[in-house]
C-alpha cells in the first residue's frame, strides 16, 4: 500500500499547480489523472494570463443581445434546446449574479487572485525552465461600434481604481500594435499589463514535470474510485491503491462525477467552447492575443497557428460538439484578420466549469474530513491555477494564506 500526504485528482492547470506548490512544501504528494497532464480543458484555451479582470462575463442585459441568442443568430453564443431545462436554475441564477451589484461583488472577491495571478506564473515558469512561453505584451480588445466602447466606462474606471493600466486607442492606434488587422473596428484598449502564453499544454507539461523534480508522483487512474479506508482517502491507480490524509479535488467541469456521489451538491455550470488553428494567408501575423469584443471570439497567436476560440455554448458537457458558431463568426474574423488553412480536420471543445457568481471553490469540502475542492474557475482557470496552488497549499499546511479565502468557500452555496 503506498501512502502519501496527499493526493491531488485531476492534472489540469489547477491540479498540477496545487500539487506542485504542495510539493515545494515539502509534502509527498500523488497527482492522478485519466490522460497525460493538462489533455483536457487546460489543452485549449486561448492562452491569456488575465490579471486584469475587472468584471466577469455577464448574462446579456440587451435584449436584442438576448434575441439573436435565442433565435441561434448570435455569434458569441450558442445552445441546444434539450439542455434549457436543466440549465435553466443556473442561468437564473448567473443572471441574478450579473446586476451592476454582483458584478460589483465578484470584482471585489476576486481582486486578490486576479492580482497576484501574473506574479504567480512567472515564479513557476521560471522555476520549471519555461519562461520561453510567456509573452507580456498584453492584449488588445476590438469594439466595431461607438455603443459597445462606450459601455466601457464603468469597467475602466474601475480599472484605474484598481491601479490597473490601460490605454483607449483608436483604429490607426491599433494598428499600430497589429498591423495586419483590417480596419473594421472603431475602438480599441490595450490592457497592456497581461500576459500570454504560445502553448497553454506546454506549460502544464512544464509544471508537473518541475513537480516531479520535487518528487511528486504523476500517476493514472480514475478519480471516482476515492474511497474512505482505514481512516485514510484511498485511490486505486494503475500501480495500486495510494492512501493519504487528505485529498484535493480539482477535476474542473468533471467534479461533480466524484463529488455527486459524495453527497455534495454545487451548483457547476458549463460553458462549452471551441478553438481551432488557422495558418496566416500571406503576411498575416499577431503579436499578441485580439479579442473582437462585438463578435464575441479571440485570435491568439500559438506555436501551432493562430488560436481562434469561441464564446459560450450551453450543452450537455458530454453531448456531441456542435462548432454551429464557426459558420456564423467567420465571414467578420476573415474581415479582420486574413486567416488561411485550418490546421485541424475538426475543431477542439472544451468545456469552461463555472459558479454563478463566477467565483472559483477553493477550500475545504463541506462535511467531508481532509477533502479539499478547487475548481469552477470559469473563464480563468489558466489565469487562476498557480494564485490557487499557493492559496490552497497554504491552507492545507496551517500557513497564513496570502488572502482571505472565505469569499471561495464551498459554505457560499449551502449556508442557508
Ligand atoms: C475556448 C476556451 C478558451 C479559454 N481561454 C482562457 C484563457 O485565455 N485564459 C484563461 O485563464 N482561461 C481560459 N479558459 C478557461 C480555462 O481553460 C479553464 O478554466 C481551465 O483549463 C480549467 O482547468 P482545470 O484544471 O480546472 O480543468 P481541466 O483542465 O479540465 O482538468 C481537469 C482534469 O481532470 C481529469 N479528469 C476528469 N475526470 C477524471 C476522472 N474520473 N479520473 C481522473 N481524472 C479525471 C481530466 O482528464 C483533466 O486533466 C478557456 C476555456 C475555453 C474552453
Amino acid at each position: 500500500m503506498a501512502r502519501v500526504d496527499a493526493i491531488v485528482l485531476g492534472a489540469g492547470i489547477v491540479g498540477t499547480s496545487v500539487a506542485l506548490h504542495l510539493a515545494k512544501r515539502g509534502l509527498a504528494v500523488a497527482l492522478l489523472d485519466r490522460r497525460a497532464p493538462g489533455e483536457e480543458t487546460s489543452y485549449g484555451n486561448a492562452g491569456i494570463i488575465e490579471g486584469n479582470v475587472v468584471f466577469p462575463p455577464a448574462f446579456p442585459s440587451d435584449p436584442l443581445a438576448l434575441l439573436r441568442v435565442a433565435l441561434k443568430r448570435a455569434t458569441e453564443a450558442n445552445y441546444h434546446l434539450t439542455f434549457l431545462p436543466q440549465v435553466a436554475p443556473w442561468l437564473l441564477a448567473f443572471r441574478a449574479h450579473s446586476s451592476p451589484q454582483g458584478l460589483l461583488e465578484t470584482s471585489r472577491a476576486m481582486r486578490p487572485l486576479y492580482a497576484v495571478a501574473l506574479a504567480e506564473h512567472e515564479t513557476l515558469l521560471a522555476e520549471a525552465g519555461a519562461t520561453r512561453y510567456l509573452r507580456k505584451n498584453g492584449w488588445l480588445k476590438l469594439f466595431r461600434g461607438d455603443q459597445s466602447f462606450a459601455k466601457l466606462d464603468r469597467e475602466l474606471a474601475l480599472a484605474k481604481d484598481y491601479g490597473i493600466p490601460y490605454r483607449a486607442l483608436d483604429t490607426e492606434g491599433a494598428r499600430e500594435l497589429e498591423p495586419s488587422l483590417t480596419p473594421v473596428f472603431r475602438h480599441a484598449v490595450h490592457w497592456e499589463g497581461v500576459a500570454s502564453v504560445t502553448n497553454p499544454l506546454a506549460v502544464t507539461q512544464a509544471y508537473a514535470a518541475r513537480f516531479a523534480t520535487l518528487g511528486g508522483v504523476v500517476m493514472r487512474g480514475d478519480a471516482r474510485s476515492l474511497h474512505r479506508a482505514d481512516g485514510q482517502w484511498r485511490i486505486d491507480t494503475a500501480e495500486g491503491p495510494v492512501d493519504a490524509s487528505q485529498t484535493v479535488v480539482t477535476l474542473g467541469p468533471f467534479a461533480p462525477d466524484l463529488l455527486a456521489p459524495l453527497g455534495i451538491k454545487l451548483p457547476l455550470g458549463i460553458k462549452r467552447g471551441y478553438h481551432r488553428h488557422y495558418r496566416g494567408a500571406g503576411n498575416a501575423a499577431l503579436a499578441r492575443p485580439v479579442l473582437d469584443a462585438d463578435v464575441g471570439y479571440c485570435l491568439a497567436p500559438m506555436e501551432q497557428g493562430v488560436r481562434l476560440s469561441t464564446g459560450a455554448e450551453f450543452a450537455a458537457r458530454d453531448a456531441p460538439p456542435t462548432p454551429v458558431q464557426f459558420d456564423r463568426l467567420l465571414p467578420k474574423a476573415k474581415g479582420l484578420f486574413q486567416l488561411g488553412e485550418p490546421v485541424e480536420a475538426t475543431p477542439w471543445m472544451g468545456s469552461r466549469p463555472c459558479f454563478p457568481d463566477s467565483r472559483p471553490v477553493i477550500g475545504r469540502a463541506p462535511g467531508q474530513a481532509g477533502l479539499w475542492l478547487a475548481y469552477g474557475h470559469a473563464h480563468w482557470g489558466l489565469t487562476l491555477g498557480p494564485a490557487t496552488g499557493r492559496l490552497i497549499a497554504e491552507m492545507m499546511t496551517g500557513a497564513t494564506p496570502f488572502c482571505d479565502p472565505a469569499p471561495y468557500a464551498a459554505e457560499r452555496f449551502t449556508r442557508r
